[in-house]
């Protein structure tokens, strides 16, 4: 991707907006400031742009701060929010999470659903496993197992004294 020159907020966000929505589906741009890293993307669905934040690992990669950069940065977190449900973007208010109360109560449904279903799922494992170990057959395999074991470990410790 070609170099992109800005001189504000608006001429990054709008260089930014038209490249990466031509550009092929997943294509990141990075632009760095200081020690951190700021990789934009563009949402398809949402029509918008979206930035994620990463710490260069060592002081050698660091440059000069970008402020025009760490400026659009702090704008794009502050309105990019998309409900974890629907996708919707809208503006974060708080710590709210979801679009709206329907949203909320659908997803916290959903997950209790799904918890319920991993505990009958894993009482069933359980369960099976103990008709497993109650079978005859597989009582004596353990015990022939056992046995070989323990007459291995005497032979290794025969060897070890023997040596001695
Ligand atoms: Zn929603």
């Amino acid at each position: 991707m070609k170099k992109i020159t800005y001189d504000n907020v608006e001429t990054l966000r709008k260089a930014l907006t038209e490249r990466l929505g031509k550009a092929p589906r997943g294509t990141l741009y990075y632009i760095r400031s200081g020690s951190r890293q700021f990789w934009f993307t563009w949402f398809f669905k949402s029509h918008r742009l979206a930035v994620s934040v990463t710490r260069l690992k060592t002081r050698r990669f660091s440059v000069p701060r970008d402020l025009v950069a760490e400026a659009l940065v702090a704008r794009l977190r502050e309105e990019s929010w998309t409900c974890p449900r629907c996708g919707k973007s809208f503006r974060r208010i708080g710590r709210k999470k979801f679009c709206s109360t329907t949203c909320g109560t659908a997803w916290r449904v959903a997950r209790l659903r799904y918890s319920r279903k991993m505990a009958l799922l894993r009482a069933k494992r359980a369960a099976a496993e103990d008709a497993e170990l109650a079978r005859p057959e597989t009582q004596a395999e353990m015990r022939r197992v056992d046995t070989d074991r323990r007459r291995d470990d005497l032979r290794r410790k025969a060897i070890v004294l023997s040596r001695t």
